[in-house]
């Protein structure tokens, strides 16, 4: 069992893989120089370091390529990283996880193959960004949203396929997945579920399939290259009202997560509600960061017809409103409005994408402020939130670094993410803050609070946290591996799987 970090790394003939990468895709598609391959560092680690750093970066533009692509590193031992916008900041950008990777970078196959406004879903290639999505539908006619993370540039691929988050009832991105097609790590194409019949009329509106479903082995896993995706959209709701409460202290913040759990539960709130500590917001609803005051936001989201929001807001008020010290607002929008808000929170949860949270992020170290985010889940009871973040205040405190929390709620769990800022100019401040985020990760495995994403540095550890049965399900992961796998070629050390070339190697 492999659960610490393989120490030799093999990487294959790289300058016969490169070669046949050449006459394959063309010299323009071939990135060897390491100046150019400087823009592939994950911008959150020092920025000095060649820890991570590729030899050289591929841009296929069709599933055949990525086919021969892969094929090619298989007949040279040579491993392989994958990003679609590689946009992954705080949890490794685009950089691989082992050096000397070659990145294959999707940004080049960026089409909206269909958009189908009737059954509400879209086809989408890796490259397509959220604003990309956006505009398609848009053109379409509007009658389709997406959900979307706080930034619009990321791709809807590579984010829903690492269980991003956005803030719509669509707001689980994994949840929307629809039919994946995908280049296994020998090269060859699948599609899985019910787009596995050629013609298929149910590839992306029926989730199940005939048989096991195997298209959560794809996510966040590095058994595949995922070359398209069906993606569930929302129907445009007539109306949409973006709702704040805001209140001080531990009470009350205990008693506004079981309240809104309540809400999440009977089906009152259909989004998902994101909790600030730390923030303030000016009468536009631009946020600040204030870690001086300890003032908790709640922002969440009702939709549908207008009576119904009514009904929905004149229930929240009523039931926020019996809780001391809370008070509730809210900005009421028509569903077809999609130019008229007021800033990036009252967009983010009409599914608008923008990139203005990076103007706060940036106020605390300049233009490359860079973050480590931390994000361990548990259950979503006010007294377990409350404890929680005390817990983790805590041991921020020890480094008297930056920080502030973001709980992003499900009606049954709670992600308590916090971001912890660091200059990456800063070598000994930017070692501090990894080294942190160890003993976060040490305390709250005591608390039994697993966590859904994280960066290179911490993969392998996370991985051993899952230790039922001695790390059973790592072994698990392992064989799967081993069997989709044989040569150890794709994505090695994803989330803390290694092929077995890399196991023995590090015996
Ligand atoms: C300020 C800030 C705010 C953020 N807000 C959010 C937020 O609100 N919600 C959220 O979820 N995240 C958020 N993030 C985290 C992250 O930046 C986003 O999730 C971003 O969208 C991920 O980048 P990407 O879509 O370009 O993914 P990529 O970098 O393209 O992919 C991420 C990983 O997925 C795998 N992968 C990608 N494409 C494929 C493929 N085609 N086949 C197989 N594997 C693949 C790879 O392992 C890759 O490393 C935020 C980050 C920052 C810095």
């Amino acid at each position: 069992m492999s659960i610490t970090e393989p120490t030799a790394r093999p990487i294959g003939d790289i300058d016969r893989a490169l070669a046949a990468f050449t006459i394959l895709l063309g010299e323009d598609a071939v990135i060897t120089d390491p100046q150019e391959l400087l823009a592939f560092r994950d911008p959150f680690t020092y920025r000095e370091s060649d820890q991570w750093d590729a030899s050289a970066c591929v841009m296929p533009t069709s599933t055949e390529q990525v086919s021969a692509v892969v094929k090619i590193a298989n007949e040279h031992g040579v491993p392989l990283w994958t990003f679609s916008q590689g946009r992954n900041n705080t949890y490794g950008g685009p950089a691989p996880r082992v050096p000397g990777s070659v990145i294959v970078n999707l940004r080049n196959m960026n089409r909206v193959v269909e958009i189908n406004e009737e059954l509400a879903y879209a086809v989408v290639e890796p490259g397509v960004r959220w604003f990309d999505l956006f505009d398609a539908l848009e053109e379409a006619g509007g009658k389709l949203w997406t959900s979307i993370p706080d930034l619009g540039w990321g791709s809807v691929i590579g984010n829903s396929s690492e269980y991003g988050r956005g803030y719509t009832p669509y707001g689980d991105h994994a949840e929307n997945i629809c039919g994946l097609e995908v280049v296994l790590p020998t090269g060859e194409i699948v599609r899985t579920g019910m787009g596995g019949m050629i013609g298929s009329q149910s590839a992306h509106i029926y989730k199940h399939a005939f048989g096991p479903q195997l298209q959560g082995l794809f996510q966040s896993s590095g058994l595949g290259i995922i070359t398209r995706m069906g993606y569930w959209l929302q129907r445009r709701p007539e109306a949409y009202a973006s709702c704040w409460l805001s209140f001080r202290g531990d009470e009350a913040l205990a008693a506004s997560i079981d309240l809104m759990r309540e809400l999440m539960l009977d089906g009152t709130v259909t989004n998902y509600p994101v909790v600030l500590h730390g923030v303030e917001l000016d009468a536009d609803g631009n946020p600040s960061f204030s870690p001086e005051k300890d003032l908790w936001l709640v922002r969440f989201a009702l939709y549908g017809r207008p009576e119904i929001v009514d009904a929905n807001w004149v229930a929240c008020e009523r039931l926020f409103g019996a809780v001391p010290g809370m008070s509730l607002r809210r900005r009421v929008y028509a569903g077809d409005d999609r130019t008229s808000h007021a800033g990036h929170e009252d967009r983010v949860m009409a599914g608008i994408p923008d990139m203005d949270i990076l103007d706060l992020f940036q106020s605390v170290y300049g233009e490359d402020t860079a973050h480590l985010d931390f994000s361990p889940v548990g259950p979503l009871r006010g007294a377990d939130v409350v404890e929680t973040a005390h817990l983790m205040r805590g041991l921020y405190e020890k480094t008297r670094e930056r920080f502030f929390s973001g709980l992003m709620l499900s009606p049954r769990s709670v992600i308590h993410i916090s971001t912890m800022f660091f200059d990456p100019h800063d070598e000994k401040q930017t070692t501090a803050v990894y080294e942190n985020y160890s003993a976060m990760l040490a305390v709250m495995r005591d608390r039994g609070y697993p966590v859904y994403r994280t960066n290179l540095q911490h993969m392998d550890a996370v991985a051993a946290q899952f230790d039922f049965n001695d790390n059973a399900l790592l072994r698990l992961n392992e064989r799967i591996k081993d069997a989709l796998d044989p040569n150890g070629i794709m994505q090695p050390g994803k989330s803390g799987v290694w092929a077995r070339r890399y196991r023995e190697t590090a015996q």
